[in-house]
């Protein structure tokens, strides 16, 4: 365990305490809310191919279920943690709050490197996870999706194995299936636009011009490619350039092209992991950069959509004047001290919990359209998601201003309003 993975968890409950403060919490829900309600340790034997039994650490944590059946993904790292696990199960409480749909938050974690096993001894791995969980995971209490580390065909096998266990075709159990096996239509472009959506308001809000605005992107998996095509696309802005993670040259490099930038074509020579084939971009006119180029650029708006802490206590000072705009689509891009600073220039932030809520809100449709054995459109589902983070931005935009807020502290407290009420109406506190 490392101390970093350990500060996740005491940094979800500053961010919390920080909040439960601002909204005078009564001492006995805060004492509630600053931990998870249900925490699973189990270990999963499988077969490996060479015969013998490798036992892995498995966890499932399950922060607050108040306002609907727990929602969280299930991550496999080797450095996964139980702090890792709590974090990010509790910021699933407040990401389903703030968007306001009817889930609650909660996490889950192998400790292992997927790289390191076959296809077959993943899938057992998988269903041995729901072997251990199934009784306490279901569409009612609890459902799983991917996240680091694990994929669509996983979550194939594991609503597989549910369904076996409990008799009955359950696709609902799990989502981010593939789609043809129960998974939704607009589930790959969901973060990426919400993160377009939320910037399309926060311009309406500052009175910015779209068509007029410059985007600088860090990342380009799945949440940064969709964000820059939205960006041009939905917005009529313009992106000059994005970064990646060269795994040859084990560093990081941003790809810009100030007045030609093609996402869809950058798209086109980026593999599966979101890293760009460079010597094809060389040839087709993109200028290659040092790692952190992106955040110096000359542009309004900067999308973090790559990793945590990118935006800390020294680099925050590289970012230009001119930008006005953060939008996180990355989980936790920005540190506490970058905040401060951030919040000190008067640079807007559109919160992470809130910018890339469009993918949880995509896979709570998923499991709708399961429970309803009928499927929508792919148009259908982006305008549900559209008009389900508009609101989750205005109604954070107005607590901002109403309450005079930084933007984070606003969705923190909409959020945790909105779970406390359902506590109390539950008659939990
Ligand atoms: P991904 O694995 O598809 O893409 C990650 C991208 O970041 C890749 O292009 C990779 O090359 C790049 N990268 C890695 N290290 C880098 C570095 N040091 N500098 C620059 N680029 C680097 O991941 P994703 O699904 O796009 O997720 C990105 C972030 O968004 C993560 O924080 C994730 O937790 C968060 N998020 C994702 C979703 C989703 O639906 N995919 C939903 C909510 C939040």
């Amino acid at each position: 365990m490392t101390g970093e993975t350990l500060n996740a968890f005491r940094m979800a409950q500053q961010q919390f305490d920080h909040v439960a403060d601002l909204l005078h919490l009564d001492p006995s829900i805060r004492e509630f809310l600053r931990w998870p309600m249900r925490e699973f340790h189990f270990r999963i034997p499988v077969r490996m191919d060479d015969g013998e039994i490798r036992i892995f650490q498995g966890y499932r944590v399950q922060h607050n279920d108040a306002r609907g059946p727990n929602k969280g993904g299930l991550r496999f790292h080797p450095s996964e943690t139980i702090d890792s696990v709590r974090a990010l199960a509790t910021w699933m409480t407040w990401k389903c709050a703030v968007a306001d749909i009817p889930l609650g938050g909660s996490k889950g974690g192998v400790i292992v490197d997927p790289s390191t096993l076959s296809i077959g001894e993943k899938e057992r791995l998988v269903r041995g996870w729901v072997q251990q969980m199934w009784t306490n995971i279901g569409p009612r209490r609890d459902v799983p999706a991917p996240d680091v580390g694990t994929t669509p065909q996983m979550m194939g096998w594991m609503m597989d194995e549910y369904s076996k266990l409990v008799g009955n075709y359950t696709p609902g159990v799990i989502t981010g299936k593939p789609v043809g096996g129960g998974g939704s239509l607009g589930r790959t472009e969901a973060t990426g636009y919400g993160v377009i959506y939320t910037i399309r308001e926060a311009f309406k809000r500052l009175g910015m011009d779209p068509k007029k605005s410059t985007a600088s992107i860090q990342g380009f998996g799945n949440v940064a490619q969709y964000a820059a095509i939205g960006f041009k696309d939905i917005l009529g802005g313009s992106v000059i350039c994005v970064s990646y993670w060269d795994r040859d040259d084990r560093k990081a490099y941003t790809v810009s092209n100030d007045t030609d930038f093609d996402p869809v074509f950058l798209q086109s020579i980026t593999d599966q992991y979101g890293a760009i084939n460079k010597e094809k971009a060389v040839a087709a006119g993109y200028m290659i950069e040092d790692a952190d180029a992106w955040l110096k650029k000359e542009v309004e708006v900067i999308i973090p959509a790559a990793l945590e802490g990118q935006i800390n206590a020294e680099s925050v000072h590289w970012i230009n004047p001119s930008v006005k705009m953060i939008a996180e689509g990355a989980n936790g891009p920005t540190t506490p001290e970058a905040d401060a600073v951030i919040k000190e220039k008067g640079i807007f932030m559109i919160p992470d919990f809130l910018c890339n809520s469009g993918g949880v809100t995509v896979s709570y449709f998923e499991s709708v359209q399961n429970d309803g054995n009928y499927y929508w459109p792919k148009q259908e589902v982006l305008d549900k998601e559209d008009h389900i983070l508009t609101r989750a931005f205005n109604d954070v935009y107005e607590m901002a201003e109403s309450e005079k807020v930084y933007m984070r502290d606003a969705a923190y407290m909409v959020a945790i309003a909105r779970v406390v009420k359902a506590m109390q109406l539950r008659g939990w506190v």
